[in-house]
C-alpha cells in the first residue's frame, strides 16, 4: 500500500534485546502502526517509532472499555522469508469484534497491507528456528473524549509487535467453573473485547490461589457444558476421538481451533464439534477413557493440561505415548514455519 506514511526511528533497540531470554509480551520492536478514525473516516496510517502517546482523561476507552484486539504471529523460514499465518481470519474476526462494540470496521489496506509493511520494516526482529516468532497485536481504542456512556466518534487503530520464544507455562492444572462465567448468551464472548479479559482476572486469581493455572469455563446458564480453557479454545480426547465445543455467542472462534480441526481430519484423527458435558468428562476420567485435554490458541499453539478439578475432586490425566496434542502441535508449527505444506 502506498499511502502509509513512514517515520523511521533514528536508532534501533534490537542490539540490546536478549532474544534467548524473552518473557512473553514484554519486549516491543522499534516501530508501531497508528491510524485514527475521525469525522466518519479513517485517516492515513502512519508507521512511527514505538512510543507512549497522550489521550484525554475523559476518553471513552478509560470509562466504558470500548476496546478490541487481535493476536497473531509471523514466522521466518530457513530462506529468511517472513510468513503470516492466515491473517485474513484475524482481520475478519477483528471487524466482527468492531461491529459488536459499536466501533468502525477497519479497511483491509490498513490492517493487512499496513501490517505487511510494518513487518517488512521489522523483519530483523523475526528470528528463525523452532518456537521463535513475532507476536502481532493489532488493537483499537475509543479516543473520543466525554464521560457520556455512548459510543465514541473517534478511534485509534494500532499494531505493535513483540518477539516471542516458544511459550511454555509449566504444568497446567485446571479447575472447572461452577459459579463464574466468561461469557453469556447475548453478551460479547465471541468478540475479542478487552472487557472479556479483565472480567476473567478475579476468578482466575482465585483459581491460582487454589493451585490451578487456568479455569475451564462452562456455559453461564447451567454450568454443565465445557466451553473454553483460560484464554484458549479447549479440546478433549476421549478414547481416540477429539471433542471441542461448537463456536457460539459465548465462544471465541479461534484460528488455532479451526486449523487443528482441519489438520486432525487430514491426519485421520476423528474430531467432533459438540459440547462435552462436565458429567461426561468426570465419567471418562473415572473409567479411564479420558486421554488428553489441551488448550488451543495463538500464543501457545497447543497447551497440554495435566489434570482438572471439579467439586473439590482432582482428576489426574494419564501419561500417554501417542499424544494427539503433541502430534498436532508439531504439524501445525511446521506449517506455520513453512516446513510442511499448508494443504488445507
Ligand atoms: N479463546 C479466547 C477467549 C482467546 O482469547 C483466544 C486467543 N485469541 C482463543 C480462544 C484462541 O484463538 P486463536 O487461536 O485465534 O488465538
Amino acid at each position: 500500500m502506498s499511502n502509509v506514511i513512514i517515520n523511521r526511528a533514528e536508532t534501533s533497540k534490537i542490539e540490546s534485546v536478549d532474544f534467548e531470554n524473552l518473557t512473553f509480551g514484554n519486549t516491543f520492536t522499534d516501530h508501531m502502526l497508528v491510524c485514527d478514525f475521525r469525522n466518519g473516516q479513517w485517516e492515513q496510517p502512519v508507521i512511527q517509532p514505538y512510543a507512549p502517546f497522550l489521550i484525554d482523561p475523559s476518553a471513552k476507552i478509560f470509562h466504558y472499555g470500548q476496546a478490541i484486539f487481535e493476536g497473531m504471529k509471523a514466522y521466518k523460514d530457513e530462506h529468511d522469508d517472513v510468513w503470516l499465518f492466515r491473517p485474513d481470519q484475524n482481520y475478519d474476526r477483528f471487524n466482527k469484534s468492531a461491529v459488536r462494540l459499536a466501533m468502525p470496521e477497519i479497511p483491509e489496506e490498513v490492517f493487512i497491507d499496513g501490517l505487511k509493511q510494518l513487518i517488512q520494516i521489522e523483519k530483523e526482529w523475526v528470528k528463525k528456528g523452532n518456537g521463535n516468532s513475532l507476536y502481532i497485536r493489532p488493537f483499537m481504542i475509543a479516543i473520543g473524549s466525554g464521560v457520556i456512556a455512548a459510543p465514541s466518534t473517534q478511534y485509534r487503530f494500532m499494531i505493535i509487535l513483540s518477539p516471542a520464544k516458544s511459550y511454555y507455562s509449566g504444568e497446567v492444572k485446571v479447575i472447572i467453573a461452577e459459579h463464574f462465567s466468561r461469557a453469556a448468551n447475548g453478551g460479547i464472548g465471541a468478540a475479542k473485547a478487552a472487557g472479556n479479559y479483565s472480567a476473567q482476572f478475579y476468578p482466575t486469581k482465585l483459581a491460582n490461589e487454589a493451585g490451578f493455572q487456568q479455569i475451564i469455563w462452562t456455559d453461564d446458564a447451567t454450568h454443565t457444558k465445557l466451553e473454553e480453557a483460560g484464554t484458549m479454545n479447549v479440546f478433549f480426547r476421549i478414547n481416540d476421538t477429539l471433542y471441542t465445543a461448537p463456536t457460539s455467542e459465548r465462544i471465541l472462534d479461534g484460528v488455532t481451533r479451526k486449523s487443528l480441526i482441519e489438520l486432525a481430519a487430514r491426519e485421520n484423527i476423528k474430531v467432533e464439534e459438540r459440547s462435552v458435558l462436565v458429567a461426561e468428562l468426570v465419567e471418562a476420567a473415572e473409567n479411564g477413557t479420558l486421554k488428553e485435554i489441551f488448550g488451543a490458541g495463538t500464543a501457545a499453539v497447543v497447551n497440554p493440561i495435566v489434570g482438572f478439578s471439579f467439586q473439590d475432586k482432582y482428576h489426574e490425566l494419564p501419561k500417554i505415548e501417542n499424544s494427539f496434542a503433541l502430534e498436532l502441535k508439531s504439524k501445525l508449527t511446521g506449517i506455520q514455519r513453512k516446513e510442511l505444506e499448508d494443504t488445507f
